[in-house]
Protein backbone atom coordinates (compact mmCIF):
# COMPACT_ATOMS: atom_id res chain seq x y z
CA UNK A 1 0.00 0.00 0.00
CA UNK A 2 1.54 3.64 -1.16
CA UNK A 3 0.15 6.75 0.42
CA UNK A 4 0.78 9.77 -1.54
CA UNK A 5 0.20 13.55 -0.03
CA UNK A 6 0.55 16.58 -0.39
CA UNK A 7 -0.94 16.48 -4.23
CA UNK A 8 -3.74 18.60 -6.09
CA UNK A 9 -6.36 17.58 -8.31
CA UNK A 10 -6.45 20.07 -11.66
CA UNK A 11 -8.09 22.65 -11.06
CA UNK A 12 -7.85 22.54 -7.34
CA UNK A 13 -6.43 24.54 -4.60
CA UNK A 14 -6.86 21.95 -2.13
CA UNK A 15 -4.68 19.58 -0.94
CA UNK A 16 -5.06 15.86 -0.62
CA UNK A 17 -3.80 12.57 -0.63
CA UNK A 18 -4.49 8.98 -2.07
CA UNK A 19 -3.97 5.95 -1.20
CA UNK A 20 -2.76 2.88 -3.76
CA UNK A 21 -3.41 -0.71 -2.92
CA UNK A 22 -3.11 -3.58 -5.36
CA UNK A 23 -2.22 -1.93 -8.37
CA UNK A 24 -5.70 0.62 -7.88
CA UNK A 25 -6.90 3.53 -6.76
CA UNK A 26 -7.87 2.60 -2.87
CA UNK A 27 -9.56 6.38 -2.22
CA UNK A 28 -8.73 10.04 -1.78
CA UNK A 29 -7.95 11.20 1.36
CA UNK A 30 -8.33 8.00 3.52
CA UNK A 31 -6.13 7.50 6.69
CA UNK A 32 -2.66 7.00 5.47
CA UNK A 33 -1.08 3.47 5.44
CA UNK A 34 1.73 1.24 3.98
CA UNK A 35 4.67 3.67 2.40
CA UNK A 36 3.87 7.53 2.28
CA UNK A 37 5.40 9.59 -0.17
CA UNK A 38 5.23 13.27 -0.11
CA UNK A 39 3.56 14.92 -3.56
CA UNK A 40 5.86 18.18 -2.76
CA UNK A 41 2.56 20.29 -3.04
CA UNK A 42 2.50 19.12 -7.27
CA UNK A 43 -0.09 18.86 -9.62
CA UNK A 44 -2.20 15.02 -9.88
CA UNK A 45 -3.38 13.57 -13.60
CA UNK A 46 -3.60 10.22 -15.00
CA UNK A 47 -0.11 8.83 -16.07
CA UNK A 48 0.84 10.40 -19.79
CA UNK A 49 -0.23 7.65 -22.66
CA UNK A 50 2.39 7.80 -26.04
CA UNK A 51 1.52 6.38 -29.21
CA UNK A 52 4.55 6.64 -30.56
CA UNK A 53 8.08 6.22 -29.46
CA UNK A 54 11.48 3.91 -31.17
CA UNK A 55 12.52 1.99 -28.07
CA UNK A 56 15.23 0.50 -30.52
CA UNK A 57 15.06 -3.20 -28.98
CA UNK A 58 16.36 -5.52 -31.15
CA UNK A 59 18.95 -5.09 -32.39
CA UNK A 60 19.74 -1.56 -32.50
CA UNK A 61 20.23 -1.06 -28.45
CA UNK A 62 23.19 1.40 -28.92
CA UNK A 63 20.66 3.84 -29.96
CA UNK A 64 18.26 2.59 -27.09
CA UNK A 65 17.09 -0.16 -25.35
CA UNK A 66 13.76 -1.08 -23.56
CA UNK A 67 15.37 -0.58 -19.95
CA UNK A 68 16.26 3.34 -20.74
CA UNK A 69 13.63 4.13 -23.14
CA UNK A 70 10.76 3.08 -20.65
CA UNK A 71 12.70 4.31 -17.71
CA UNK A 72 13.00 7.88 -19.75
CA UNK A 73 9.27 7.15 -20.22
CA UNK A 74 8.47 7.42 -16.85
CA UNK A 75 10.83 10.19 -16.08
CA UNK A 76 9.14 12.16 -18.83
CA UNK A 77 5.30 11.42 -16.69
CA UNK A 78 4.53 8.30 -18.96
CA UNK A 79 2.65 5.12 -18.01
CA UNK A 80 2.16 3.12 -21.15
CA UNK A 81 4.59 3.51 -24.23
CA UNK A 82 3.56 2.25 -27.79
CA UNK A 83 7.26 1.11 -29.57
CA UNK A 84 7.33 1.45 -32.72
CA UNK A 85 8.19 -2.55 -34.92
CA UNK A 86 11.05 -1.26 -37.33
CA UNK A 87 13.70 -2.76 -34.99
CA UNK A 88 16.22 -5.53 -36.21
CA UNK A 89 14.75 -7.69 -36.38
CA UNK A 90 11.41 -6.23 -37.11
CA UNK A 91 8.50 -6.86 -34.88
CA UNK A 92 6.79 -9.14 -37.16
CA UNK A 93 6.67 -12.21 -35.31
CA UNK A 94 4.15 -13.17 -31.85
CA UNK A 95 7.08 -14.10 -30.23
CA UNK A 96 9.12 -11.18 -30.32
CA UNK A 97 6.00 -9.43 -29.02
CA UNK A 98 5.77 -11.67 -26.06
CA UNK A 99 9.26 -11.48 -25.03
CA UNK A 100 9.22 -7.56 -25.39
CA UNK A 101 6.24 -7.67 -22.96
CA UNK A 102 7.97 -9.98 -20.60
CA UNK A 103 11.03 -8.43 -20.76
CA UNK A 104 9.47 -4.75 -20.61
CA UNK A 105 7.44 -6.08 -17.23
CA UNK A 106 10.30 -7.43 -15.00
CA UNK A 107 12.07 -4.00 -15.38
CA UNK A 108 9.04 -1.82 -13.31
CA UNK A 109 9.15 1.09 -15.53
CA UNK A 110 6.46 2.60 -17.69
CA UNK A 111 3.67 -0.15 -19.06
CA UNK A 112 5.06 -1.40 -22.98
CA UNK A 113 2.73 -2.10 -25.75
CA UNK A 114 4.27 -3.26 -28.61
CA UNK A 115 3.27 -2.30 -32.10
CA UNK A 116 3.54 -4.67 -34.72
CA UNK A 117 4.63 -4.83 -38.07
CA UNK A 118 1.64 -4.60 -40.91
CA UNK A 119 3.78 -6.38 -43.64
CA UNK A 120 6.49 -9.07 -43.35
CA UNK A 121 9.94 -7.40 -42.38
CA UNK A 122 7.56 -4.22 -43.16
CA UNK A 123 8.31 -4.77 -47.08
CA UNK A 124 4.75 -3.75 -47.09
CA UNK A 125 3.98 -6.77 -49.83
CA UNK A 126 2.44 -9.53 -47.36
CA UNK A 127 0.67 -8.45 -44.15
CA UNK A 128 2.02 -10.16 -41.16
CA UNK A 129 0.19 -12.42 -39.42
CA UNK A 130 -1.94 -10.23 -37.74
CA UNK A 131 -4.25 -12.32 -35.82
CA UNK A 132 -1.56 -13.81 -34.43
CA UNK A 133 0.17 -10.58 -33.28
CA UNK A 134 -2.88 -9.34 -31.58
CA UNK A 135 -2.99 -12.71 -29.20
CA UNK A 136 0.58 -12.26 -28.37
CA UNK A 137 -0.43 -8.58 -27.11
CA UNK A 138 0.23 -6.33 -30.08
CA UNK A 139 -1.29 -3.04 -29.04
CA UNK A 140 -1.76 -2.00 -33.19
CA UNK A 141 -0.20 -2.72 -36.64
CA UNK A 142 1.86 0.05 -38.29
CA UNK A 143 5.02 -0.11 -40.36
CA UNK A 144 6.17 3.22 -39.48
CA UNK A 145 9.63 3.95 -40.89
CA UNK A 146 8.16 2.78 -44.14
CA UNK A 147 5.42 4.23 -45.98
CA UNK A 148 3.00 2.03 -47.39
CA UNK A 149 3.76 2.59 -50.86
CA UNK A 150 1.00 -0.32 -51.86
CA UNK A 151 -1.72 0.72 -51.68
CA UNK A 152 -4.00 -2.66 -52.11
CA UNK A 153 -1.70 -4.25 -49.17
CA UNK A 154 -2.93 -1.30 -46.93
CA UNK A 155 -6.62 -2.04 -48.00
CA UNK A 156 -6.56 -5.76 -46.93
CA UNK A 157 -4.21 -5.01 -43.91
CA UNK A 158 -6.87 -2.62 -43.08
CA UNK A 159 -10.13 -4.63 -43.94
CA UNK A 160 -8.34 -7.36 -41.56
CA UNK A 161 -6.79 -5.30 -38.87
CA UNK A 162 -10.96 -3.49 -38.54
CA UNK A 163 -11.92 -7.50 -38.59
CA UNK A 164 -10.01 -7.67 -35.11
CA UNK A 165 -10.85 -4.44 -33.99
CA UNK A 166 -7.55 -3.21 -34.28
CA UNK A 167 -5.77 0.49 -35.34
CA UNK A 168 -3.40 0.55 -38.34
CA UNK A 169 -1.29 3.39 -37.98
CA UNK A 170 0.63 4.92 -41.10
CA UNK A 171 3.70 7.03 -41.60
CA UNK A 172 1.64 9.12 -44.59
CA UNK A 173 4.24 10.29 -46.70
CA UNK A 174 4.46 9.54 -50.89
CA UNK A 175 8.03 8.16 -51.09
CA UNK A 176 8.41 9.39 -54.68
CA UNK A 177 7.28 12.77 -53.48
CA UNK A 178 9.82 12.73 -50.75
CA UNK A 179 12.24 11.24 -52.88
CA UNK A 180 15.63 12.17 -51.51
CA UNK A 181 14.33 15.42 -49.50
CA UNK A 182 16.14 15.93 -46.78
CA UNK A 183 14.06 18.99 -45.32
CA UNK A 184 10.61 20.40 -45.95
CA UNK A 185 10.76 22.48 -49.44
CA UNK A 186 10.55 25.64 -49.45
CA UNK A 187 12.34 28.16 -49.62
CA UNK A 188 14.55 27.93 -46.94
CA UNK A 189 15.70 24.55 -48.71
CA UNK A 190 16.21 26.85 -51.87
CA UNK A 191 18.36 29.27 -49.81
CA UNK A 192 20.75 25.97 -48.47
CA UNK A 193 20.67 24.20 -51.34
CA UNK A 194 19.17 21.23 -50.09
CA UNK A 195 17.12 18.71 -51.61
CA UNK A 196 13.64 19.68 -50.00
CA UNK A 197 10.90 17.44 -49.17
CA UNK A 198 7.06 18.63 -50.19
CA UNK A 199 4.41 19.16 -48.30
CA UNK A 200 2.37 17.21 -50.90
CA UNK A 201 4.00 14.28 -50.47
CA UNK A 202 2.28 13.84 -46.86
CA UNK A 203 -1.41 15.64 -48.04
CA UNK A 204 -1.10 13.32 -51.54
CA UNK A 205 -0.84 10.22 -49.14
CA UNK A 206 -3.23 11.05 -46.36
CA UNK A 207 -6.05 11.54 -49.28
CA UNK A 208 -5.16 8.60 -50.83
CA UNK A 209 -5.34 6.78 -47.29
CA UNK A 210 -8.69 8.68 -46.68
CA UNK A 211 -9.98 7.68 -49.58
CA UNK A 212 -9.21 3.68 -48.75
CA UNK A 213 -10.93 4.16 -45.50
CA UNK A 214 -14.13 5.73 -47.04
CA UNK A 215 -14.45 3.23 -49.71
CA UNK A 216 -14.26 0.36 -46.88
CA UNK A 217 -16.18 2.40 -44.81
CA UNK A 218 -19.19 2.93 -47.60
CA UNK A 219 -18.74 -1.21 -48.12
CA UNK A 220 -19.74 -1.41 -43.92
CA UNK A 221 -16.40 -2.59 -43.71
CA UNK A 222 -14.84 -1.81 -40.53
CA UNK A 223 -11.39 -0.16 -40.52
CA UNK A 224 -9.59 2.26 -38.52
CA UNK A 225 -6.67 4.60 -39.49
CA UNK A 226 -4.54 6.62 -37.43
CA UNK A 227 -1.92 8.91 -39.39
CA UNK A 228 0.56 9.50 -37.44
CA UNK A 229 2.83 12.77 -36.82
CA UNK A 230 0.79 15.01 -38.89
CA UNK A 231 3.51 17.90 -39.57
CA UNK A 232 1.21 19.77 -42.86
CA UNK A 233 -1.81 22.10 -43.00
CA UNK A 234 -2.96 20.73 -45.93
CA UNK A 235 -3.33 17.30 -44.33
CA UNK A 236 -4.78 18.66 -41.21
CA UNK A 237 -7.63 19.79 -43.69
CA UNK A 238 -7.88 16.54 -45.48
CA UNK A 239 -8.44 14.57 -41.82
CA UNK A 240 -10.63 18.07 -40.72
CA UNK A 241 -12.97 17.11 -44.08
CA UNK A 242 -12.62 12.96 -43.30
CA UNK A 243 -13.72 13.52 -39.38
CA UNK A 244 -16.64 15.71 -41.19
CA UNK A 245 -17.70 13.08 -43.20
CA UNK A 246 -17.86 10.74 -39.96
CA UNK A 247 -14.87 8.58 -41.44
CA UNK A 248 -12.45 6.52 -38.75
CA UNK A 249 -9.74 8.40 -39.30
CA UNK A 250 -7.95 9.59 -36.02
CA UNK A 251 -4.13 11.51 -36.33
CA UNK A 252 -1.38 12.99 -33.84
CA UNK A 253 0.99 15.71 -34.13
CA UNK A 254 4.11 16.11 -32.35
CA UNK A 255 6.00 18.85 -29.98
CA UNK A 256 8.77 18.89 -32.06
CA UNK A 257 6.70 20.42 -35.70
CA UNK A 258 4.66 22.84 -33.11
CA UNK A 259 8.15 24.23 -31.84
CA UNK A 260 10.48 23.94 -34.31
CA UNK A 261 10.34 25.13 -37.95
CA UNK A 262 12.50 24.57 -40.70
CA UNK A 263 14.55 27.86 -40.11
CA UNK A 264 16.27 26.08 -37.76
CA UNK A 265 18.01 23.80 -40.63
CA UNK A 266 19.86 27.28 -41.06
CA UNK A 267 22.74 25.54 -38.43
CA UNK A 268 22.72 22.85 -41.04
CA UNK A 269 22.54 20.73 -37.68
CA UNK A 270 21.27 17.11 -38.02
CA UNK A 271 19.77 17.63 -34.65
CA UNK A 272 16.77 19.38 -36.46
CA UNK A 273 16.48 16.29 -39.30
CA UNK A 274 13.14 14.80 -38.22
CA UNK A 275 11.05 12.65 -40.98
CA UNK A 276 8.49 14.16 -42.03
CA UNK A 277 10.46 17.07 -41.86
CA UNK A 278 9.93 20.60 -39.68
CA UNK A 279 7.44 22.31 -41.80
CA UNK A 280 7.03 26.32 -41.48
CA UNK A 281 5.40 28.33 -38.78
CA UNK A 282 1.97 28.73 -41.02
CA UNK A 283 1.72 25.21 -40.32
CA UNK A 284 2.67 25.15 -37.03
CA UNK A 285 0.51 27.52 -36.88
CA UNK A 286 -2.50 25.36 -38.27
CA UNK A 287 -1.55 22.27 -36.48
CA UNK A 288 -2.25 24.41 -33.24
CA UNK A 289 -5.03 25.50 -34.30
CA UNK A 290 -6.08 21.57 -34.96
CA UNK A 291 -5.30 21.03 -31.10
CA UNK A 292 -7.37 23.78 -30.39
CA UNK A 293 -10.64 22.56 -32.44
CA UNK A 294 -10.28 18.54 -31.94
CA UNK A 295 -9.58 18.16 -35.56
CA UNK A 296 -6.04 16.99 -34.27
CA UNK A 297 -6.84 13.48 -31.87
CA UNK A 298 -3.57 13.50 -29.45
CA UNK A 299 0.02 14.07 -29.35
CA UNK A 300 2.66 11.96 -29.66
CA UNK A 301 6.28 12.39 -29.62
CA UNK A 302 7.74 10.24 -32.07
CA UNK A 303 10.85 9.68 -29.40
CA UNK A 304 13.38 8.46 -31.85
CA UNK A 305 16.76 7.90 -29.92
CA UNK A 306 20.04 7.85 -32.08
CA UNK A 307 23.76 7.63 -31.52
CA UNK A 308 25.78 10.90 -30.91
CA UNK A 309 27.73 10.08 -34.00
CA UNK A 310 24.96 9.44 -36.24
CA UNK A 311 23.12 12.58 -35.39
CA UNK A 312 26.85 14.66 -35.61
CA UNK A 313 26.71 13.33 -39.52
CA UNK A 314 26.08 16.24 -41.77
CA UNK A 315 22.55 16.56 -42.76
CA UNK A 316 22.16 14.66 -46.09
CA UNK A 317 23.70 11.42 -44.18
CA UNK A 318 22.59 11.96 -40.80
CA UNK A 319 19.53 9.43 -39.94
CA UNK A 320 16.26 11.33 -39.19
CA UNK A 321 14.27 11.51 -35.38
CA UNK A 322 14.48 13.38 -32.16
CA UNK A 323 14.37 12.07 -28.72
CA UNK A 324 12.45 13.67 -25.94
CA UNK A 325 10.05 11.98 -24.23
CA UNK A 326 11.59 13.13 -21.24
CA UNK A 327 10.09 17.23 -21.70
CA UNK A 328 7.40 16.57 -23.94
CA UNK A 329 4.75 17.49 -21.26
CA UNK A 330 7.38 19.96 -20.13
CA UNK A 331 7.70 21.63 -23.12
CA UNK A 332 4.13 21.93 -24.43
CA UNK A 333 2.96 23.33 -20.95
CA UNK A 334 5.69 26.01 -20.71
CA UNK A 335 4.92 27.01 -24.66
CA UNK A 336 1.37 26.31 -24.60
CA UNK A 337 -0.35 26.41 -21.28
CA UNK A 338 -1.34 29.81 -21.74
CA UNK A 339 -2.81 29.46 -25.20
CA UNK A 340 -4.23 25.55 -25.25
CA UNK A 341 -4.95 25.48 -20.58
CA UNK A 342 -3.93 22.80 -18.71
CA UNK A 343 -6.95 20.68 -19.49
CA UNK A 344 -6.62 20.23 -22.82
CA UNK A 345 -2.86 19.49 -22.80
CA UNK A 346 -3.59 16.28 -20.18
CA UNK A 347 -6.62 15.24 -22.47
CA UNK A 348 -4.23 15.24 -25.65
CA UNK A 349 -1.50 13.26 -23.59
CA UNK A 350 -3.64 10.85 -21.69
CA UNK A 351 -7.48 10.23 -22.29
CA UNK A 352 -7.21 11.29 -25.98
CA UNK A 353 -4.33 8.33 -27.04
CA UNK A 354 -6.57 6.03 -24.71
CA UNK A 355 -9.42 7.04 -27.42
CA UNK A 356 -7.58 6.34 -30.55
CA UNK A 357 -6.57 2.98 -28.77
CA UNK A 358 -10.08 2.21 -28.16
CA UNK A 359 -8.65 1.66 -24.16
CA UNK A 360 -10.79 3.20 -21.20
CA UNK A 361 -10.27 6.79 -20.49
CA UNK A 362 -8.04 6.65 -17.92
CA UNK A 363 -9.28 8.14 -14.38
CA UNK A 364 -8.31 8.96 -10.85
CA UNK A 365 -11.53 7.92 -9.41
CA UNK A 366 -11.41 5.10 -6.66
CA UNK A 367 -11.00 1.80 -8.03
CA UNK A 368 -8.96 3.04 -11.80
CA UNK A 369 -5.74 1.37 -12.61
CA UNK A 370 -3.20 3.58 -10.18
CA UNK A 371 -1.35 4.80 -13.35
CA UNK A 372 -0.73 8.69 -12.16
CA UNK A 373 1.78 11.36 -13.12
CA UNK A 374 2.58 14.46 -9.99
CA UNK A 375 3.43 17.15 -12.05
CA UNK A 376 5.30 20.12 -10.58
CA UNK A 377 3.85 22.86 -12.69
CA UNK A 378 6.02 26.12 -10.96
CA UNK A 379 9.45 25.38 -10.71
CA UNK A 380 11.28 26.43 -14.03
CA UNK A 381 14.27 23.80 -14.62
CA UNK A 382 16.56 23.98 -17.26
CA UNK A 383 16.94 20.74 -19.82
CA UNK A 384 19.71 19.27 -18.80
CA UNK A 385 20.50 16.21 -21.43
CA UNK A 386 23.26 14.59 -19.07
CA UNK A 387 20.26 13.76 -16.78
CA UNK A 388 18.33 12.07 -19.52
CA UNK A 389 17.07 8.24 -19.06
CA UNK A 390 17.55 7.94 -22.54
CA UNK A 391 20.68 6.88 -24.21
CA UNK A 392 20.40 9.94 -26.54
CA UNK A 393 21.93 12.68 -23.99
CA UNK A 394 21.37 15.39 -26.76
CA UNK A 395 18.17 17.73 -27.89
CA UNK A 396 16.88 20.54 -29.74
CA UNK A 397 15.95 22.25 -26.24
CA UNK A 398 19.10 21.94 -24.45
CA UNK A 399 19.37 25.02 -21.75
CA UNK A 400 15.78 25.72 -22.58
CA UNK A 401 14.28 26.80 -19.28
CA UNK A 402 10.66 24.92 -18.46
CA UNK A 403 8.15 24.16 -16.19
CA UNK A 404 5.95 20.98 -15.80
CA UNK A 405 8.50 18.56 -14.68
CA UNK A 406 7.23 15.04 -13.46
CA UNK A 407 8.13 14.37 -9.91
CA UNK A 408 6.38 10.97 -9.65
CA UNK A 409 5.04 8.61 -11.80
CA UNK A 410 3.28 5.49 -10.78
CA UNK A 411 2.39 2.70 -12.91
CA UNK A 412 0.24 -0.40 -12.35
CA UNK A 413 0.68 1.03 -8.73
CA UNK A 414 4.55 0.86 -8.42
CA UNK A 415 6.50 4.27 -8.39
CA UNK A 416 8.30 3.86 -12.08
CA UNK A 417 10.08 7.64 -11.30
CA UNK A 418 10.51 9.65 -8.28
CA UNK A 419 12.61 12.92 -8.83
ZN1 LIG B 1 7.18 7.83 -38.85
Amino acid sequence: MITITNIKRVGSEKTESVTIEGGLIKGWNIPEEGQVIDGQGGTVAPALIELHAHLREPGQTEKEDLSSGLAAAAAGGYGTVVSMPNTSPVVDDPAIVRSLIEKANSLGFARLRPAAALTKGQKGEELAELTYLKEAGAAMFTDDGRTNENARTLRLGLETAGSLGMVISVHAEDASLRADGVMNEGPVSEALGLPGNPAAAEAARVARDIEIVAGLHAQGVPARLHIQHLSTARALDLVRAAKAQGLPVTCEVCPHHLTLTDEALRSFDAIFKVAPPLRTQADADHLLEGLRDGSVDCLATDHAPHTRAEKERDLLDAPSGIAYIELAFPLMYTRFGETLGLDRILDLMTAAPARVMGWTEPTLDAGAKADLVVLDLTTERPVNPAEFRSKAKFTPWAGETLKGWPVLTVVDGRVAYQR
